[in-house]
């Protein structure tokens, strides 16, 4: 029989928050076994636990509501470590602080607590101010092949 500590606790034993181990420990399971989790996992669902790979679970709003506006899961690439440290704060992006974000989640976090787009003036309009005119351009889509 598989067991269950094999897939689901760290290098120290412990089990991983929102694991198979971590279900088993706070349902009192100690058979550590498929059977066990059998049985525990035919009654009432068990607390959900907020992660980063939550993020692709379809059961997503089921766990954790809909009426999040700005879930965590919005910021770019959390790491699940970071995703841990901030969502001891909130699940929404608005509530949690911005310390430590990277680059690209922080301009999110800023957007989401301005509540508007973020926009860099300064480095917009030196973009901008690089282009020559006249500009031309290819487009690909507007040339495709009359024959396939
Ligand atoms: S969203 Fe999915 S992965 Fe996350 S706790 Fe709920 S069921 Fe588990």
């Amino acid at each position: 029989m598989l067991c269950i500590s094999q897939l689901s606790s760290d290098s120290d034993g412990e089990p991983v928050p929102g694991s198979i181990d971590a279900v088993l420990v706070q349902t009192g399971n100690d058979g550590r076994s498929w059977t066990g989790l059998d049985s525990d996992t035919a009654s009432a669902a068990p607390l959900a636990i907020p992660e980063a790979h939550c993020k692709k679970c379809p059961l997503l709003t089921d766990c954790f509501g809909s009426e999040l506006s700005h879930p965590l899961w919005e910021l770019p690439r959390i790491s699940a470590r970071r995703f841990r440290d901030l969502s001891a704060f909130s699940l929404e992006v608005a509530e949690v602080p911005g310390d430590g974000l990277t680059a690209a989640q922080r301009r999110n976090w800023e957007c989401v607590v301005a509540g508007g787009p973020g926009v860099d003036g300064p480095a917009l309009e030196a973009e901008l101010s690089a282009i020559q005119l006249p500009v031309y351009y290819l487009d690909f889509e507007a040339g495709l092949s009359p024959k396939p």
